[in-house]
């Protein structure tokens, strides 16, 4: 007997949470049937292929996950991680052989304790996470619900069997369950094998994603960071299942996806819909970006190689440090304190930004404050004048300083607090040589900050 959709609302305080990078609020109703024609997918030639596989030299790729998908679309001006992971180069190996590894990824602990949750979710053939179904998306009783073996040989076997599955379901016009369902997206020419926790198919041939994640919805919140990440990974699995809806000539994927959390302090799972449009439309524009690599391969100076040359145990680098530190300085990056948590090259970029004075390294809303002035110095020289009158960043920066010229020990008189100094006489004979150059320590602060 089939069960009636209920009110989520009504049901679940966690509708009404809300993040700043992802909202957890139910905003297009299940199924999805609005969703957007799916784009053709982006192809690279095998000229392209052939170049990365030199530039990785003589190891497997390094297989690319939603994570590491997610985390490229979250910058996606860097032409150094671009190109790197396109190449399926070990990035982490690459970081410890220059001498800057960065402490990146999940904790044992972290790890240990998702899967303790997920393996709950999903005991007794889902029979939690069926409930969770039932609540949000009307899913009926276990009975009613296809819960198909997905079980085969390899990604490629695996995702085959998740493509069949998909499409028998849809056509059957059923509920169905795919529990780790293979699904495989093109980027740059190489099939990506990824794996979401769970796709529901719905009778009208909606597909939604779900997601099992270990942090906690605390009194209807949830942490903003990890929400928008879970958000930005759902999304990569979105445009898999887009790839998947043009190869089986059915079913559509629903740009919201379900979140299935533990609630408060208890290990007790909750589920929230999650809107993912904006994430789905930045990776699926990266995601396109990705096939320009072979420009920013074509721009690399001759001869570079981000080859690790393992000894003859086939694991331990030989590569002088040096040397492979100047092939990955050869791309250009575009670093930003965001990269600490998504980029196993961190360490390396921020030294590199630091030691050349590029502002990004103190954030890109700093960097967007500054206009085309893009290193420490520039701002300096901007902020001591000669001001320029057609640079709104230079203005601002001069009126800044003269501020805090003035500050400690009185404004002049004629010069009142807030007075642009580029609108007064004499502008330039006030020019705070010292107070807006705060001296070698004051230079070093800003720009390592
Ligand atoms: S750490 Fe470096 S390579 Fe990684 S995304 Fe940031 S700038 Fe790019």
């Amino acid at each position: 007997m089939s069960r009636a959709p209920q009110d989520c609302g009504a049901r679940d305080a966690t509708a009404r949470l809300s993040v700043g990078d992802a909202t957890l609020r139910q905003v297009s109703p299940y199924p999805d049937s609005t969703a957007p024609a799916v784009p053709a997918p982006a192809t690279a030639p095998a000229p392209l292929r052939a170049r990365l596989a030199e530039l990785r030299g003589p190891v497997a790729p390094r297989p690319l996950d939603a994570r590491a998908l997610a985390a490229l679309a979250t910058n996606p001006g860097c032409r150094r991680r671009a190109i790197l992971d396109a190449a399926g180069v070990d990035k982490s190996a690459v970081a410890s052989r220059i001498g800057r590894p960065a402490p990146f990824g999940q904790s044992q602990f972290a790890i240990a304790r998702g899967h303790a949750f997920e393996a709950r979710v999903t005991a007794d053939r889902c029979a939690e996470l069926l409930r969770l179904l039932g609540e949000r998306l009307g899913v009926p009783v276990p009975g009613e619900v296809d819960l198909p073996d997905l079980d085969a040989a390899g990604p490629a076997g695996r995702t085959e069997r998740t493509r069949l599955a998909l499409a028998e379901a849809t056509a059957a016009g059923r509920w169905a369950l795919l529990e780790h369902p293979m699904l495989r997206l093109d980027v740059a020419g190489s099939p990506v094998h990824l794996e979401p926790d769970a796709v529901v198919v719905h009778p009208d041939g909606t597909w939604t994603v779900v997601e099992v994640k270990s942090f906690p919805i605390l009194d209807g919140s949830a942490d903003p960071s990890k929400v928008g990440a879970a958000a930005r990974q759902a999304a990569v699995y979105v445009l898999a299942l887009e790839e998947a809806a043009r190869s089986t000539g059915r079913g559509r994927p629903g740009e919201t996806v379900l979140l299935v959390c533990p609630r408060d302090f208890s290990n007790l799972p909750t589920a929230s819909p999650v809107d993912v449009r904006k994430q789905l439309s930045v990776t699926r524009r990266q995601l396109a970006r990705l096939t320009r690599i072979e420009e920013i391969a074509a721009a690399l100076p001759e001869g570079t190689t981000f080859d690790l040359r393992p000894a003859e145990d086939g694991r331990t680098p030989t590569r002088p440090p040096r040397e492979l530190a100047a092939a990955v300085d050869s791309v250009p990056a575009a670093y930003s304190p965001e990269c600490l948590s998504t980029c196993e090259l961190a360490f390396h970029c921020r030294e590199r930004a630091r030691q050349c004075g590029a502002v990004q390294a103190l954030g890109r809303a700093v960097r967007g404050e500054l206009g085309g002035l893009t290193t420490v110095e520039q701002v300096l020289a901007a902020a001591r004048g000669p001001v320029d009158p057609d640079d709104p960043a230079a203005r601002r920066l001069h009126r800044a300083a003269r501020l805090r010229a003035g500050a400690p020990a009185g404004a002049p008189a004629g010069a009142p607090a807030g007075a642009d100094p580029a609108e007064r006489p004499g502008a330039a004979e006030h020019a705070p040589g010292g107070a807006a150059a705060p001296g070698g320590r004051g230079r070093e602060a800003v720009a390592c900050r």
